[in-house]
């Protein structure tokens, strides 16, 4: 249950000036410069941060780099390493509500959501990895008896880490956790528009016993302090989730710079494909709701086209666009709110120009299509399915990052696999159907990094995520994620 007292009594609480985390302490940038940080909630001003430029960052490396070098957090015991994380856990989870309602002013995602997708998961997150951190074995190779060859796992060095403005502390953890329990040091570069939770959680971080300059925050512009981190010669691996776009520029700065190892989660087109023989269509219908217009669409894994079989895409359409128009969507602080804000006003904008085309090239908007709750300040999109969408459109191929749904029917399987696998991305994609086998030839079959059967989204920790083509080349979650924190390092040694 969620204490509606606790949060009202937040809604509105000021929040300090936010500053950047660099070597242990709490400072604003060099040249003194911040930015006004706006809510998604009501268009205002809700705190002032620090707002950063290359020498910023440069601090911040210059400290994760010494951090590093004398042995400070690496050369601890794992066992002790992971005692402070659990710490730094327990310190999360116990601010989870005020976490969560300072994250949702910030970015609009709807509190019963926010709560256990971020402060929860976080705190989780870092649990799951410090507790498998004094687990990792090296190896001993199978070599003849005149040698001895051991491979040891060693921790990289300096991580810098970027991170999207959907899930900051969920996907911020998804790094930090794997990244300091295998004994790396981080700077990590939060969204212009989702940083204050992430300062925050540094900051406990350092209350839980983690030595100075392991954990650096710069706030700032992507293409100034992530162009400054992607450049820069002292950051050994780079791991960033967000657009294609700015993948590629990482990819092209790691190239000029020090060949960092660069990995990226990318975007995504999901296909939700329901067959006629869907378990349950009611609950196929609730579950596909939920996951294109939770968090209004800011979610990687949204389930944004709906591939339906023929036989059933009128009725289940229908009764689609009926649990739609059930949602309420708004005020992302109230408990029964089910779709919260648009993230910024840049985002709404670019939201309604894919619905704009749409609607010019003579698709049909079911439900929804426009800005609501205008009066608010707030940046509120009413969840919009759009029916009898070409697979080449824009729509069915492009990532809208928002709650517009792209709808498609299909004849057979052999139609289906070859609409979802259309497009240029492969993060996720779920079917329904009571077949068995279709369900195993579809997991086969669909590119993606996950295939959900008979359900949407919803995975844990113990799988990884993360996405084929261009959604992505490297894994988040489970202890495969520490193969980008830990490198493998032999020894030969003639006995
Ligand atoms: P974005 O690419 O615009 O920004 C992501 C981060 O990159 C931000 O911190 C931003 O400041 C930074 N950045 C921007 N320009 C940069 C540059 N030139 N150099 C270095 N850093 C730079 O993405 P966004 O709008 O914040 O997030 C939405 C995107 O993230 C969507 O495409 C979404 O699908 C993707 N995403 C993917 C996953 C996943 O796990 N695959 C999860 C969540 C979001």
């Amino acid at each position: 249950m969620l204490d509606v007292k606790r949060i009202e009594s937040l809604r509105h609480a000021a929040v300090a000036p936010v500053l950047h985390v660099i070597d242990g302490t709490s400072r604003p940038s060099r040249d003194g410069a911040t930015s006004e940080v706006i809510s998604p909630l009501d268009g205002r001003a809700m705190a002032v941060m620090a707002w950063g430029t290359a020498a910023d960052a440069e601090d911040a490396i210059a400290a994760a780099r010494r951090a590093f070098e004398d042995g400070r957090w690496s050369g601890l015991p794992p066992a002790e390493r992971k005692r402070i994380m659990l710490r730094w856990a327990a310190l999360i989870e116990a601010q989870a509500l005020d976490l969560a309602v300072l994250g949702v002013r910030n970015n609009g995602t709807e509190i019963g959501m926010a709560l256990k997708a971020e402060p929860l998961s976080a705190a989780a997150t870092i649990r799951y990895y410090a507790e498998a951190v004094d687990k990792i074995f090296g190896e001993i190779a199978p070599t003849g008896d005149d040698v001895l060859g051991l491979v040891h796992r060693a921790p990289v060095g300096v991580v810098g880490a970027i991170v999207p403005w959907n899930f900051p502390l969920m996907i911020g953890a998804w790094k930090l956790g794997p990244a300091l329990a295998a004994g790396n040091t981080v700077v990590l570069k939060p969204a212009e528009t989702a940083s204050l939770t992430l300062v925050r959680i540094a900051e406990l971080a350092l209350e839980a016993g983690m030595p100075a300059g392991v954990l650096n925050v710069v706030l700032g512009e992507g293409k100034v302090v992530g162009e400054a981190m992607s450049l820069s010669p002292e950051i050994d691996v780079l791991v960033f989730t967000g657009s294609g776009g700015v993948g590629r520029r990482l990819l092209e700065n790691a190239a000029k710079s020090n060949l960092k190892r660069v990995y990226l989660e990318l975007g995504g087109k999901s296909p939700n494909i329901v067959f006629a023989d869907a378990p349950s269509l009611d609950e196929a219908v609730k579950v596909s709701a939920m996951g294109i217009f939770r968090n209004s669409g800011q979610v990687c894994v949204a389930g944004s086209r709906l591939l339906v079989e023929r036989s059933i895409h009128d009725e289940f359409v229908a009764r689609l666009v009926r649990a739609t128009e059930a949602m309420k969507v708004g005020d992302p602080l109230d408990p029964a709110t089910a779709a919260g804000a648009v993230n910024s006003l840049a985002q709404l904008e670019q939201n309604l120009r894919f619905v704009a085309e749409a609607r010019a090239m003579g698709r049909a908007i079911a439900t929804g299509g426009g800005r609501v709750l205008e009066a608010t300040g707030g940046y509120y999109m009413a969840p919009t399915i759009v029916t009898g969408v070409n697979p080449a459109d824009s729509l069915a191929q492009a990532e809208v990052f928002g709650p517009v749904l792209a709808v498609m029917p299909f004849d057979t399987e052999d139609e289906a696999v070859a609409i979802a696998n259309g497009t240029d991305y492969g993060l996720a994609a779920a079917v329904w159907t009571t077949s068995l086998s279709r369900a195993h030839r579809m997991v086969r079959r669909l590119r993606a990094g996950i295939v959900h059967v008979n359900t949407y989204g919803g995975s844990d920790l113990t799988v990884p995520l993360g996405g084929v083509k261009q959604s992505g080349n490297g894994h988040d979650k489970s202890l495969h994620a520490f193969d980008k924190y830990l490198d493998l390092k032999s020894a030969w040694i003639r006995l």
